[in-house]
């Protein structure tokens, strides 16, 4: 639902995870190419201002440029404030102490709103709770009949109404017979227009005067860009909402739209509807669409366990060896094996960006290619592990029967080490840091420890 936009955030933190040290300057650079992202999704100008300057202010102060490692920092930065912005947390549907809780449900035609009502009443149902469906869309034909269709194909409480009465009628009518038949909820259905205009918000208010209901929840077309903005801050204006229903997110829509309309009308987005299906629903949560967005995977667990458990003493000398080029086998093993204290390679790249689309065979070579990496570096003396040149070809099958391996494969490890030692080489000054990986995790998402 928000793949360009996705793909687009994650090449912009990971060229600033690459760049060794951050300086204000590149940071800087970074939330410029950020904004243009957000603005080519659609996101609303004054959300993408607001969003990042909140950014700026926190990446480009101590936090950020003093702390461990400041570009994982970043990353954190950016999906802290890209929650904040969709919301926080997770607003819960309005629940009355007096039973029927009643929600109205306004927005323009064809946004999803009959749709919706039934998906409601079926998520209702669902937490054991009766929802009463009505509807007052009499302008329309057959659109009231929508409702009673989808009511009865999945066994929810319908009232038929009648498209001669006035809306507010029906709502009084609907009201009372949610009260009458012990209802959880009265969901009330309404019609909209094309476009916004007076009528229908003249009509919207009638019923919600006659309703009174406790949550005016408006239903709008996430397909729709910086319509669907427009749209929530005229109804917001005129019938002050409640909460937001974002609805065909299935679609390949940019995305603004989400991120624009919680800011905008201040008032939570509550559910996210992702198909034609009656259960194509999900509870709105700010924090894991931002990990979405962000193309996350859950990298914030990732971080949390790589500064928690790398040894960070460890970590500098490393850094410090790669700068004067006196990397040894030595080396390459401690990096090995503080990798693997993040969990197995399965585990990390679960949690990486894009981990989920590496299939397990893949995974299950690479924890090979480590274990065996680790086997031969062990199957080494000290002397060869820091002068790896004396490894000819007597000494090769020694430590390949050692690890219980082929020459082959210590062949490879030793390119694969002379590749690294090459790039520490060609590091001048203190600027940059070559992205450290061992073999087994080539191309599978580089994850950089330490520094
Ligand atoms: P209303 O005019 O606001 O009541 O809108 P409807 O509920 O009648 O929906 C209009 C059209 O959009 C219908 O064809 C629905 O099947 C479709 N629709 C509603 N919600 C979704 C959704 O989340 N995803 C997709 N793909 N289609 C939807
Ligand atoms: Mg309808």
């Amino acid at each position: 639902m928000f793949d360009s936009l996705t793909r687009r955030l994650e090449g912009i933190l990971k060229n600033l995870r690459g760049q060794g040290k951050l300086t204000p300057e590149n940071i800087k650079e970074g939330l410029r190419e950020i904004r243009r992202a957000l603005l080519e999704a659609d996101v609303s100008l004054p959300t993408v201002k607001d969003f990042l300057s909140r950014v700026e202010e926190r990446a480009t102060g101590r936090e950020v440029l003093e702390g461990v490692d400041p570009s994982a920092m970043i990353v954190q930065v950016v999906y802290e404030e890209l929650t904040r912005i969709l919301g926080g947390t997770n607003a819960p549907l309005m629940v009355s102490n007096k039973p029927p809780t009643v929600i109205l449900l306004v927005g323009l035609q064809g946004s999803g709103k009959t749709t919706f009502a039934a998906k409601l009443a079926r998520h209702l149902k669902e937490k054991k709770q009766r929802t009463l469906l009505a509807s007052a869309d009499i302008h329309r034909p057959a659109a009231i009949e929508q409702l009673q269709v989808l009511a009865k194909a999945n066994d929810l409480g319908f009232l038929p109404t009648d498209a001669t009465q006035q809306p507010a009628d029906i709502a009084k009518n609907a009201l009372a017979a949610a009260i009458d038949r012990g209802f959880d909820y009265l969901v009330f259905d309404t019609a909209g227009r094309v476009t916004i205009d007076e009528a229908m918000m003249a009509e919207a208010k009638a019923i919600q005067k006659a309703l009174k209901p406790h949550q005016v929840v408006l239903v709008v077309d996430g397909m729709t860009g910086q319509d669907a903005v427009q749209t929530g801050e005229r109804f917001h204006k005129e019938l002050g909402i409640d909460g937001v229903v974002l609805t065909k997110m299935d679609g390949d829509a940019r995305g603004g739209a989400a991120l624009s309309l919680r800011h905008v009308t201040g008032r939570p987005i509550l559910f996210l509807s992702t198909g034609e299906k009656i259960d194509a629903l999900e509870a709105f949560h700010p924090e894991r669409l931002a990990q979405r967005i962000l193309g996350m995977g859950d990298v914030l667990t990732l971080v949390e366990r790589a500064q928690g458990k790398i040894d960070l003493e460890k970590a500098l000398e490393l850094e410090n060896r790669l700068k004067k080029s006196d990397l040894t086998l030595d080396d390459f093993l401690s990096q090995l094996r503080e990798m693997k204290k993040l969990g197995s390679l399965g585990d990390i790249l679960g949690l990486l960006p894009g981990g989920h689309k590496v299939d397990s065979t893949m995974t299950d070579a690479g924890e090979k290619e480590l274990k065996r990496v680790e086997a031969i570096i062990l199957s080494m003396t000290p002397k060869e592990r820091a002068k790896p040149a004396l490894l000819d070809g007597s000494r090769k099958r020694r430590v390949a029967a050692g690890s219980g391996t082929e020459v082959q494969n210590v062949n490879k490890l030793l390119r694969d080490f002379e590749q690294v030692r090459t790039l520490a080489k060609r590091m001048k000054g203190p600027k940059k840091k070559v992205p450290f990986a061992p073999p087994g995790m080539r191309g599978m998402g580089g994850f950089r420890f330490g520094g």
